[in-house]
């Protein structure tokens, strides 16, 4: 399950990896390399340099010019009936996509991978609002039922055995699962197959947006993704505004280089094309489509010179398959979606360097990363660079904080820092929590402050130091006089402001 983080601790993470992790993810990231050494083989080593170079030069150009692309490409989706909708931030997104989920009175969600709507912890929101959500990607099945989050961007559940899953299907799914991976296979589909049937709303995120035709391409291996944006009646995308390509020629070179990259394959089982809700003419198909375009964090990596080339990322997981650092403590120690080195460099930039500074610093500086990127982002460099940043302290803001968050943090400084106002919340603060006190703690806030008591409880304000200490010792810290004295200064004080503000209504109105 993936909570959007305020600190990662590589160091202390590492401490905590499960030892049957290591050899889980080394069996499965050296049959990746090997395919794709084959393929590479095959396709010639100089003609892949050639490709690379081209898919490097695609993505290049589409960040330079994102404001053009992404407006062609809401001019094209809103042609084909299609709902654009912009989301500065997570809160924003999720916000999206509850008001789309109310708006159509979803019960059920059906979702297809997306490391977008993980970034924004989508699924906990829908929860909360009472709308059942269900991963569908196999390996995404396994770790939603796990209570974990992914540890790889292609393959989530890479650090399970097969042992380990069945397992965990006897646990939560009752009845038998030999640990053999087709049987343990048809019981997820068998299970998943009448969810696709029931559900209100689909969810997908996509691997390329194509800017001239208004298309949204994904690309997977289990036929769940047709499922998810075809059956039910509402299909929302969710993608970052770095995966808008010109058009279907740049997409043709990107989809053979993930392809190999990824798992090594010339082609991914299936490559959706989606163009828009179903039309008059076609059987099958949403009702509605709706594309959420989220920025959170990518404009401003767009302004670091050298870190830009992060945004170039076509996530196939190469860089994960032959780090020696991941291979050897898993995903789930790089502590959020994104790991490996696309991770070390990602995270720090969305998160801000203060949340995740030990991340540029997971790194052997071998430099296998860059030499196998297929869009040779450089990602040694950007590593390096960012070490830079984090040792100079940037003060780079998460973008994850909400405004409502800021405005919470602002209002707690004023009031620490104004003595009255400070006075006025130790009297107040009691009477507000008291619907929500169980004894000495507030087992539930209420969203969006809500993260802290969805792990553990908050203790309930007490009374103020002063009470406490005038109540124990039997001596005011503050003299008699001295309270007296400054509840007059306070009571003048508030006396004087509401005066200023009635005599400067007064003077607006004439
Ligand atoms: S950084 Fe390169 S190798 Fe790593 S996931 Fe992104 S595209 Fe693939």
């Amino acid at each position: 399950m993936a909570h959007t983080p305020t600190h990662i601790d590589f160091r202390a993470n590492v401490q905590h990896v499960p030892p049957q992790m290591p050899p889980s993810v080394q069996k499965a990231t050296a049959k990746f390399l090997g395919n794709r050494a084959g393929l590479v083989d095959l396709y010639g080593p100089d003609n892949w340099e050639v490709l690379r170079e081209a898919g490097h030069e695609i993505r290049l150009h589409a960040i330079h010019h994102l404001d053009h692309y992404l407006t062609q490409l809401e001019e094209q989706v809103t042609q084909a009936g299609g709902h654009v909708h912009w989301a500065r931030d997570a809160t924003a997104a999720r916000s999206i996509v509850l008001q789309i989920a109310r708006e159509h009175n979803v019960k059920r969600v059906v979702k297809a991978k997306s490391m977008a709507s993980e970034e924004i912890n989508l699924n906990h929101a829908l929860e909360e609002a009472g709308i059942q959500t269900l991963e569908t990607d196999l390996g995404e099945y396994i770790v939603q039922l796990a209570g974990e989050m992914p540890s790889h961007i292609i393959v989530p559940a890479v650090h399970l055995t097969k042992e380990g899953i069945a397992d965990l299907f006897h646990d939560k799914l009752g009845g038998d699962a030999p640990a053999e991976p087709t049987a343990l296979t048809a019981i997820a589909r068998a299970r998943l197959r009448e969810e696709f049937l029931a559900a209100d709303m689909g969810l997908s995120g996509a691997n390329f947006m194509v800017a001239e035709t208004g298309t949204i391409v994904l690309v997977t291996n289990e036929g769940n993704g047709r499922m998810c944006t075809t059956l039910p009646p509402v299909h929302v995308a969710i993608a970052g505004i770095d995966k808008v390509v010109p058009d279907m020629p740049s997409l043709s070179v990107l989809l053979k280089l993930l392809a190999r990259s990824a798992t090594g394959q010339k082609i991914s089982t299936y490559t959706s094309f989606i163009h828009g809700p179903r039309q008059s003419t076609e059987e099958n198909g949403p009702q509605e489509f709706h594309l959420i375009l989220l920025d959170n964090g990518r404009t401003r990596i767009l302004k670091d010179e050298v870190a830009r080339e992060t945004m170039l990322c076509i996530r196939c997981g190469a860089c994960l398959n032959v780090c020696p650092v991941y291979n050897h403590v898993g995903g789930h120690a790089y502590g959020w979606v994104y790991s490996g080195p696309i991770g070390s460099i990602l995270s720090p930039q969305l998160l801000g360097t203060a949340v995740a500074a030990d991340l540029p610093f997971a790194s052997s500086l071998c430099g296998a990363c860059g030499d196998v990127c297929p869009v040779k982002i450089p990602l040694p460099k950007i590593l390096l660079h960012l070490r830079q940043r984090v040792v100079e302290g940037d003060q780079v803001e998460a973008a994850t904080a909400s405004p409502v968050i800021q405005a919470g943090v602002s209002a707690g400084t004023l009031a620490l820092g104004t003595p009255w106002l400070y006075q006025l919340g130790t009297l107040l603060l009691p009477l507000v929590q008291k619907p929500l006190q169980r004894g000495a703690w507030l087992p539930n806030l209420p969203p969006p402050i809500n993260r802290w008591t969805m792990v553990r409880p908050f203790p309930a304000f007490g009374a103020d130091f002063r009470a406490w200490w005038n109540k124990r010792t039997g001596k005011p810290l503050t003299p008699k006089w001295l309270r007296n004295a400054a509840l007059i200064a306070i009571t003048i004080e508030v006396g004087l402001a509401i005066a200023w503000l009635l005599t400067r209504k007064r003077g607006d109105k004439k």
